[in-house]
């Protein structure tokens, strides 16, 4: 099994383990799992490479701070010279000229980047049932889901096949998946990790995040790749995280948020008693319990599906055939963006961009976009006064754990409601982070989250490994 890369580097430093050797050893481990379909894309030539110059570095005494740590990447991540899918016949073809500045850092940093991950097409799903490129298998059982949007990096850390991965977050696709695969799953505030090279869903929701197996290898990636970017003028200006300096801290009288019965109700008993457990362990060691008043629960999903089809169908506007994507054969008097996007893109995806054009329609723009648009502030605004009265809010990940694939297809409501836990930070754009918590009866885990006030994310993750630690023991 791979060991975390805090521990490896120091083997990699005293020369008791060799760089070349991991990357050899893993991509026989990655082939051996092939029946996951975690990536769509294998870089393992250029990971050899990589390796070598890891391994020159360490051996003279000059290792950059990832060096030889392994990475995958979410397929809508750009990769230059690497072809970046977005797990779609759209792009399944298409390589990037530049890398993203969060792949860039990292690269710059030491990292190997060993492919890129499978995913629900275009970001959109949350079982990693819509990619062009087949299902993902939840490597815990592989007869439930891995959850989505980004299930091929969640698989690939649960796996062992990476030491970390980057995957995005429009509404969840980062804590759910890692919640029902038993990892942490980080979603930055909004601004925190520059979107440039991100391919857009829902510009205003999207950010990249981290999944990894511990805290430390997270803390050390997000204190690389948060920051101000030029590229990204949606980026704070903010300089980066130092998250691993805090990641050790023992937190005393901290002001726990915690919420209601009502907003419980669409949780499994499994998940809704151990959450109760995890309380009363905050409690004994002497932490405030407060219950928050979260508002709007009830629109939190219905705002979000609204808010993230209609950016999503203006988005999706580029992919027509002439200057990106996809360019069906054409007969005369076809018309070719009709033709380009019926053939080019999955169901899901059109349901999104028919759903999104809808709400941003002349006729039903006031009904549906602006009002969502109101609602969207006011669930911000409930954010803020929450994070007056607490330091943090604690709550479930996901209803549940892991479902079965093909259980939820046929209505897509249904489907909707995993990110029922999850829609809310992205709306008010607050950082979040899954932490593994406990297992069903059948032992597939579940995950509960903590989320912080904006831009607190060093803080945020300190408290996790605190917390992760205390519920865990
Ligand atoms: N499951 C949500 C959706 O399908 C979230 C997707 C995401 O975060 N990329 O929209």
């Amino acid at each position: 099994m791979l060991k975390p890369y805090f521990e490896l580097r120091q083997q990699f430093e005293t020369g008791k383990e060799s760089v070349v050797d991991t990357i050899n050893e893993l991509l026989k481990e990655i082939d051996n799992k092939k029946d996951l379909n975690a990536f769509i894309t294998l870089t393992s030539e250029l990971a050899k490479k990589q390796a070598v110059i890891s391994q020159e570095n360490f051996d003279s005494g000059k290792p950059r701070t990832l060096e030889g740590m392994v990475l995958a990447i979410k397929d809508n991540i750009s990769t230059k010279d690497i072809r970046t899918t977005c797990a779609s016949k759209m792009l399944e073809n298409y390589i990037p000229i530049y890398n993203a500045t969060s792949v860039q850092k990292l690269v710059d940093a030491g990292a190997i980047i060993i492919g890129k991950t499978n995913m629900d097409e275009f970001a959109m799903g949350s079982s990693n049932e819509n990619s062009y490129f087949g299902n993902v298998l939840n490597p815990l059982n592989k007869e439930y889901v891995p959850g989505g949007s980004s299930g091929g990096s969640a698989a690939a850390v649960s796996a062992g096949l990476c030491h970390v991965s980057l995957g995005s977050e429009t509404g969840g696709s980062v804590r759910q998946p890692a919640s029902f695969t038993g990892i942490f799953g980080y979603k930055p505030s909004y601004g925190r990790i520059s979107r440039f090279g991100l391919v857009a869903f829902a510009s205003s929701l999207d950010q990249i995040g981290i999944f990894c197996n511990n805290l430390v290898d997270l803390s050390s990636v997000c204190d690389i790749i948060t920051g101000v970017d030029e590229n990204d003028s949606t980026s704070a200006n903010l300089g980066p995280t130092r998250s691993s300096s805090k990641i050790e801290n023992i937190y005393k009288n901290l002001r726990i948020g915690y919420v209601s019965d009502e907003v419980l109700n669409n949780c499994t008993d499994y998940v809704t008693k151990k959450y109760r457990s995890d309380l009363n362990k905050l409690k004994e060691e002497g932490h405030e319990l407060i219950e928050i008043p979260i508002h709007y629960s009830e629109a939190w999903i219905p705002t979000y599906y609204i808010i993230a089809t209609a950016e999503a169908s203006s988005n999706l506007a580029r992919f027509d055939g002439v200057r990106f994507g996809f360019r069906p054969e054409l007969n005369e008097g076809d018309n070719i963006y009709v033709k380009t996007r019926s053939n080019g893109f999955g169901m899901e995806v059109k349901r999104r961009i028919m759903l999104g054009t809808y709400v941003l329609s002349s006729g039903f723009y006031d009904a549906y976009y602006r009002k969502a648009q109101q609602v969207r502030r006011k669930i911000t605004d409930s954010y803020k006064s929450t994070f007056d009265k607490v330091d943090m809010v604690y709550m479930p990940t996901t209803p549940g754990s892991a479902f079965k694939f093909g259980s939820r297809n046929e209505n897509p409501i249904k489907m909707y409601k995993a990110d029922f836990y999850t829609a809310s930070a992205n709306l008010a754009g607050v950082p979040a982070i899954n932490i593994p918590s406990g297992l069903d009866d059948e032992g597939m885990p579940f995950g509960m989250q903590i989320q912080c006030n904006n831009f607190e994310d060093e803080k945020m993750i300190g408290y996790a490994n605190y917390i992760s630690k205390l519920i865990n023991s």
